[in-house]
């Protein structure tokens, strides 16, 4: 055989080189290659500066292609990353050189208004979710951001405006439809596979594709919330945090301490003046929600007071789809947040030159500290406070400038709680995995990692290894 042919016969006999036209044969759900029109969109994902290039993009249209593109990766030996939503932090969800597998065309959701519980599609975003399940007067708490995958955000947990009512994402998680990295289709719930069930409640997606989550729906219908500025002082930042910590658990709140951002409904003098842009939730009467906000609007002359009666998914405004910030990020839990801890706050974000600096306090308690310690993988139960800190910047350039600041910054702030939160981790590195994972969680995980998914298919996240070593 010449040189010529036998390279012909190699290149026919490559699982790679036949990859693209098989899927297009094989495959009813889109498949798009670096040559179509549609690769740069598909690729992008919420946060810029992320530049990976995948072999293919698969947008599956159900369970069965959900398992054939699993197949295919190791039968390829090319990387697979798990898309949902597009919000990863680190750009783990876009394969660089490998297979995207895209949930972003399953979006089902069938509600049970009567039995309170829905059977949502994992290409669904929070937003979706919530306007439709809103309809029926309903809900299930998912994040801050409505264009948030219901997939990535559920896997790792789920903190939003919820959080201190009826606790975390998946608090609410009762069943949920798992394609194993053997290409298996498993129903996991409390009784059926238990310990996948529990290791997918926080675990991100070391597991298997979870195509389909069935939730829990609280009645829900119209909130007193909405967005407060106020001015950032040391003193009205720990009040506020005080406050928040005090206030009953129909309340959950995150302060954003930030420079006002120039929008147009906030007074030109105070762009750039450091502010709380705190978002309020309280689920309940309107008037109990008036007087349990009155302290946090008594805490300084409000700058805007957005705070009033709406409908839930109100809470989740419009965004703009072509957004994608550079980010740099560090995450945390702290005990407390008094007026030296404020003072470091504001003294960081002082010194900042990024284009948007901001430490984000979330306190948290409630039902959320009621599930125990070892329920679910998310093993944060006592945390008090979580703190994210970010540098938003443009130059992909200005990157080690930024992620120094934000390391700096984080360090200033440790207390003895060294917990990390998985869905916020950036590129912290194996101890901050970890530390997502405290005591038993971790060996746990690690052992049903193993058996479940002992080659380590599922690589392209905040990455728990098999016990057995691989
Ligand atoms: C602007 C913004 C706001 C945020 N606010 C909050 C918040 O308020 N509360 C909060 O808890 N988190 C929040 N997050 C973090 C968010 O939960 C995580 O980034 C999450 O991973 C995003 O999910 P996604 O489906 O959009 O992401 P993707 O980028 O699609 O996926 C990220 C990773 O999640 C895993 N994954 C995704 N889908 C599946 C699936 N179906 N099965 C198995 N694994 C899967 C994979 O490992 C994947 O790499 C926020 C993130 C951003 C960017």
């Amino acid at each position: 055989m010449n040189k010529t042919n036998s390279q012909a016969l190699q290149k026919e006999s490559n699982p790679r080189t036949l990859l693209i036209p098989k899927l297009r044969t094989e495959f009813n759900g889109q498949v798009i290659a670096p040559d179509d029109a549609e690769y740069d969109k598909a690729r992008t994902l919420f946060y810029g500066g992320m530049d990976h290039h995948p072999e293919v993009i698969v947008r599956v249209k159900d369970t069965d292609e959900v398992a054939r593109v699993v197949k295919l990766a190791r039968e390829t030996g090319l990387s697979l990353s798990i898309r949902s939503g597009g919000h990863s932090v680190v750009g783990h969800s876009v394969a660089d050189g490998g297979i995207v597998l895209d949930l972003s065309n399953m979006r089902d959701l069938q509600i049970d208004v009567k039995g309170q519980t829905a059977w949502a599609e994992a290409g669904l975003t929070a937003g979706e979710y919530t306007m439709a399940a809103a309809a029926h007067g309903l809900a299930t708490g998912f994040g801050d951001t409505g264009s948030v995958g219901i997939g990535g955000l559920t896997t790792g947990g789920g903190v939003g405006y919820l959080v201190r009512k009826y606790g975390l994402t998946i608090d609410d998680l009762l069943a949920a439809e798992v394609v194993t990295a053997d290409g298996q289709v498993l129903h996991v719930d409390a009784n059926t596979n238990p310990d996948l069930f529990w290791a997918i409640r926080g675990g991100g997606g070391n597991f298997g594709v979870v195509t389909r989550f069935q939730f829990r729906l609280h009645k829900v219908d119209s909130v007193y919330g909405g967005m407060l500025f106020l001015p950032a002082t040391a003193d009205v930042i720990a009040s506020f945090i005080a406050l928040a910590e005090a206030a009953p658990e129909e309340l959950s709140a995150i302060a954003n301490v930030m420079p006002a951002p120039p929008m147009p409904f906030l007074p030109a003098e105070q762009h750039g003046k450091l502010v709380i842009m705190a978002m309020l939730v309280y689920v309940g009467d309107v008037k109990e929600g008036e007087s349990v906000i009155a302290p946090f609007r008594a805490l300084a002359t409000p700058i805007v007071d957005m705070v009033k009666p709406m409908q839930y998914p109100e809470i989740y405004p419009p965004e703009q789809d072509d957004y994608h910030p550079i980010a740099a990020s560090r995450t945390m839990f702290v005990d407390r947040i008094d007026r030296s801890v404020a003072e470091v706050i504001l003294n960081h974000l002082q010194s900042s030159t990024a284009m948007m600096a901001v430490a984000q306090l979330r306190v948290l308690g409630g039902a959320m500290a009621r599930v125990p310690v070892e329920a679910t993988a998310f093993a944060h139960r006592k945390s008090k406070i979580m703190v994210n800190v970010a540098a938003l910047y443009q130059n992909p350039e200005d990157k080690a400038t930024y992620e120094t600041w934000v390391a700096n910054f984080a360090e200033a702030l440790k207390q003895n709680d060294g917990g990390a939160y998985v869905n916020f981790l950036g590129e912290d590195g194996a101890a901050r995995i970890r530390a997502a994972y405290p005591g038993r969680t971790w060996d746990r995980l690690r052992e049903i990692k193993a058996h479940y998914d002992p080659d380590n298919l599922f690589r392209l996240n905040q990455n728990i290894p098999p016990a057995n070593g691989k």
